[in-house]
């Protein structure tokens, strides 16, 4: 696969209690998405879940009706080192366009990838709107 560079088709800038960007590529065949997370609290595990959910203040993204882990907006988790993460994986359970408008969600704890509906991750930490990176702001 070839790393795209440059400007992202896609981003969210995550903001609360940690800060960060989530960009976003489409690619033929999937997304590439890189998250890089700044000021992270120290915590028991240093895994940060992560999802896309269906809103700022909705449940993960999830348009064929499954279970969790196997909702479209489930990702894998960050890891802390220091107060800093950084996560580049591809996922082809949607395409960008549909995902445009919802949300990027950290949370405060790991996902544990069984319990519904959304792996028992804690609180919310930091989260942001998916925009066209043209618009910079949504
Ligand atoms: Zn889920």
């Amino acid at each position: 696969m070839r790393i795209p560079a440059g400007r992202p088709d896609a981003i969210a800038l995550l903001t609360g209690g940690a800060r960060g960007t989530v960009r976003f590529w489409q690619m033929p065949d999937c997304v590439l998405i890189e998250v890089r997370l700044h000021d992270l609290p120290q915590t028991e595990t240093g895994f940060f879940a992560f999802h896309i959910h269906e809103s700022a203040a909705g449940g993960h993204y999830d348009p064929a009706g499954l279970p969790h882990p196997r909702h479209a907006g489930d990702l894998p988790p960050l890891l802390a080192c220091g107060q800093n993460a950084y996560l580049a994986v591809k996922t082809c359970r949607f395409r960008l366009r549909d995902i445009l408008g919802r949300a990027a969600v950290i949370h405060s704890g790991p996902d544990d990838f069984r319990t519904q509906p959304s792996g028992n991750p804690g609180p919310k930490l930091a989260q942001g709107i998916i925009c066209p990176f043209f618009q910079n702001k949504c």
